[in-house]
């Protein structure tokens, strides 16, 4: 390793990742460095007895352009779920779909009990309303999700049962309190794009925007620890390297400035289970029960999640739950309630807790300024919005800001 470099980038989450690839492409001097043993930061999958865990229930959007076309779209295979959700009323499950790309929903989704005609005809004027929506080009109004959606005439039902479990599931935060420009975001890209997972796992997304990344300008399990004078950087092992350009993503930026990250919290339990489910393309909501938010039967969808004749479903439990035995049993049970079979035939396989699950981004959150610094280039899904494609378009900001500060 050389002592100094045209380009140091620390942290080899998304935004990292990719800065670090436009760089290698642009034959930049750079070196990536990350505090952890793996890449992709809050992105990524670990291997279990066969099955493939992803760190949180996440998918990725079709729509995400940045990101589609930085990892070629052919590189990672997606597959999809049903646009929509499979909701719970009364011991049964409802299907709210897009009849224009699942036909097959038309008849549930005319009939789905808890929206009113109006309802139905006011989320097709907003799909219009909201069709390619950019949250860094159109003004932010500064309310919340909740007030929004009061405010666009949906009745308090229909929010209930569909809006407040599936977007709690997207914000991890139930209050419905994050800025409605996220919303809008999210909404919109829904509409263009599907919900889908990777073949093999989340972590095909890091790894695959790491393959063009010469592994000699990687440095793994190293933490940068302070900011020196004079372009200097200090790592965890004391070591001391120079700069020409530095790039602060993810939590790093604290190394220079004294912001704060909030996050919402979420527990992710995955079962192995026998049981056939029905609706099992469909991401599965809960409005009537007061623990789980949501279900994906994730094997259903991509079968390189489990070994051959199992199925993985993950559960979502939002707020900062702690691994017990109850709540694993509690779950356990629910399932049973909700699919069949007794709790015995959900075999836990993993409990994870992520205090650090999606990122708050409360009314203000697009329209505040940012932290900024003459010398230092942050990058992060904080800079734009709290998403991979969000992250993702950070970095290559980033890279485009390297460029034009070399330029100068
Ligand atoms: C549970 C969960 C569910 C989510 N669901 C979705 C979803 O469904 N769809 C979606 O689009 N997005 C989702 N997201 C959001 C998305 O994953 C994030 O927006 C994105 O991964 C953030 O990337 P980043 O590069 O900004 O930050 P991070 O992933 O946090 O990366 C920052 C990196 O910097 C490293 N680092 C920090 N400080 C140092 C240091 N001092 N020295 C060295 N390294 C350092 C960290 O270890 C980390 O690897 C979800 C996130 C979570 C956690």
């Amino acid at each position: 390793m050389k002592s100094s470099y045209n380009t140091l980038i620390i942290g080899a989450g998304l935004s990292g990742l990719a800065c670090a690839a436009k760089c290698q492409r642009q034959g930049v001097d750079f070196l990536l460095i990350e505090k952890q043993s793996r890449l992709g930061g809050r992105v990524g999958s670990i291997m279990q007895d066969g099955f493939v865990l992803d760190l949180g229930f996440q998918v990725y959007n079709t729509s995400y352009s940045a990101t589609n076309e930085l990892l070629g779209q052919a590189q990672v295979d997606y597959l999809r779920f049903q646009p929509g959700a499979a909701v719970h009323i009364n011991g049964k499950f409802k299907v709210l779909s897009d009849p224009f790309r699942d036909p097959a929903s038309l008849f549930q989704t005319l009939t789905f009990p808890k929206a009113t005609l109006m309802d139905k005809w006011k989320v097709q004027k907003l799909r219009q309303a909201l069709a390619g929506f950019d949250p860094g080009r159109c003004p932010e109004d500064r309310t919340s999700t909740a007030d929004y959606l009061q405010n666009c005439g949906f009745s308090q039902t229909f929010i209930d049962y569909f809006f407040r479990p599936f977007f709690s599931g997207v914000f991890l935060e139930n209050e419905l309190s994050t800025a409605s420009q996220f919303f809008k975001y999210v909404f919109s890209s829904f509409n263009r794009g599907y919900a889908s997972l990777p073949a093999q796992g989340m972590q095909e997304i890091p790894d695959t925007m790491a393959r063009e990344i010469d592994p000699q300008r990687l440095l793994l399990n190293t933490s940068v620890e302070c900011l020196l004078p004079n372009k200097q950087i200090r790592l965890g092992d004391g070591r001391v390297l120079g700069y020409e350009h530095l790039v602060l993503t993810g939590e790093s930026v604290q190394l220079s400035s004294p912001y704060k990250y909030e996050y919402h919290p979420v527990c992710t339990l995955y079962y192995a289970t026998s049981v056939e489910a029905l609706y099992r393309n469909y991401i599965h909501l809960f409005p009537e029960d007061d623990l789980l938010n949501h279900v994906a039967f994730v094997s259903a969808i991509a079968p390189g999640y489990a070994p051959p004749q199992e199925t993985l479903l993950s559960v979502s439990v939002l707020g900062d739950a702690t691994h017990s035995a109850t709540l694993e049993a509690e779950i356990a049970s629910r399932l049973s309630h909700f699919y069949g079979g007794t709790p015995k035939h959900y075999r836990l396989i993993h409990n994870f807790n992520f205090r650090k699950g999606t990122l708050s981004q409360k009314p203000g959150f697009f329209s505040d300024t940012k932290p900024s610094h003459p010398e230092v280039i942050f990058a992060g899904e904080y800079f734009l919005n709290g998403s991979i494609e969000g992250a993702v378009q950070s970095g290559l900001n980033a890279f485009a800001t390297l460029q034009q500060r070399s330029r100068n």
